[in-house]
């Protein structure tokens, strides 16, 4: 469903972004060697100021096995000429340390676009890496382990989506951005938890499939009055939270606010008082007042990586991790800079329809 500028722009960039590298990132970048990792006096000294970011998160004891790695991911992401993508969930040593960029899906997927570097790490999971390629034909997206996954956008395939359309001939396909680029590529526009709402009001259909996340689009059908059909798929880490384990911590201290992410389950959203992407979530912690109590019902390294943002407010976190997101550490990224590894591919004729998927969410105006 492009429209004839779309497609004549988008023409041009998927010729150019069509041919596959015939070497590797390896053998096009060149190699360099696997740096010491001994924790120095030179390395402690220069990574002090960063161990002052995490210093409440990491014990001192620990920090110099972390050091080094920070200190040599620092030095050859510009050897490289790198760009760390970091996203909410990154532990912190990964969030404070040596990302360049931090921020939810939306925010990760638009700044990728700005960065004029010319090789992408990103530290999330892999449809983000996916999606930076999409807005990045040209440059090398790399993504420290292959196998971070997601279990929403496991939950779907392509030939999934194609089943629906022909279920509901004629109704648009809003598509949460986690999932891959061969499931983009069949639907009409991309969402993120932050715009889903304006993403579905947008479409000149009364009817709306909102996939593939079941709860997501259950708590869009709220805000809407348009009718909203769905698919199974569930997020692992926001689905295991229950309104009853919410209402617990109320009756322990009723003056806590309790923020939920929009992927966990209707009757948690209701119990919560705001609920939000992670990007939304932080801008409400920072808007609470000292000494206020939260409970952030999310992967909980985010509240880690937020309680600098959000002085004085102290952040209750029933812990739920996404193993997907852990997969990414320290030692993964830096081989990734070393050995240029593992680079994020597309196949070429899902690249044009999936990009436009997700320009369309990037470009759509707000209200
Ligand atoms: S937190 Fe949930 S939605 Fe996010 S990557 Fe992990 S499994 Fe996927």
């Amino acid at each position: 469903m492009a429209t004839a500028t779309e497609t004549a722009a988008s023409a041009v960039r998927h010729e150019a972004g069509k041919s596959a590298p015939a070497k590797s990132a390896l053998e096009r970048f060149g190699p360099v060697d696997m740096p010491d990792l001994t924790f120095t006096r030179a390395i402690e000294k220069a990574t002090a100021p960063l161990y002052e970011r995490v210093k409440h998160h990491i014990p001192e004891i620990e920090w110099p096995v972390h050091a080094p790695y920070v200190y040599w991911i620092n030095r050859l992401k510009k050897e490289r000429d790198a760009v760390i993508l970091a996203h909410n969930y990154q532990t912190p040593e990964i969030y404070h340390c040596i990302s360049d960029i931090t921020g939810d899906s939306l925010q990760l997927a638009r700044e990728a676009t700005l960065v004029d570097e010319e090789v992408i790490i990103q530290c999330g999971v892999h449809f983000m890496a996916e999606t930076s390629k999409l807005l990045n034909p040209h440059k090398t997206v790399l993504i420290p382990d292959m196998k971070a996954g997601c279990s929403l956008s496991e939950s779907i395939t392509g030939a999934d989506v194609r089943l629906l359309r022909e279920a509901h001939p004629g109704v648009p396909v809003v598509t949460y951005v986690n999932t891959s680029a061969e499931v983009k590529a069949e639907t009409d526009i991309c969402c993120t938890s932050s715009n889903v709402v304006r993403v579905v009001e947008s479409l000149d259909s009364d009817t709306v499939l909102c996939i593939p996340d079941e709860y997501l689009a259950r708590n869009v059908a709220r805000q809407t009055k348009k009718k909203i059909l769905t698919w199974k798929g569930h997020c692992e880490v926001h689905e295991r939270f229950t309104a009853d384990e919410l209402l617990e911590y109320r009756k322990a201290d009723p003056a806590i606010q309790i923020i939920a992410h929009p992927e966990c389950h209707p009757s948690v959203v209701e119990v919560a008082d705001y609920t939000g992407s992670t990007a939304g979530m932080i801008e409400y912690a920072k808007g609470r007042q000292a000494g206020s109590k939260v409970l952030l019902v999310t992967e909980c390294s985010m509240a880690s990586n937020i309680e600098k943002e959000a002085r004085g407010v102290e952040f209750i976190k029933p812990c739920n991790l996404c193993p997907h997101m852990k997969r990414i550490t320290l030692p993964k990224i830096l081989e990734s800079l070393v050995y240029m590894k593992e680079e994020v591919t597309i196949e070429p004729h899902l690249m044009e329809p999936a990009r436009l998927a997700v320009e369309r969410m990037i470009n759509l105006k707000p209200n």
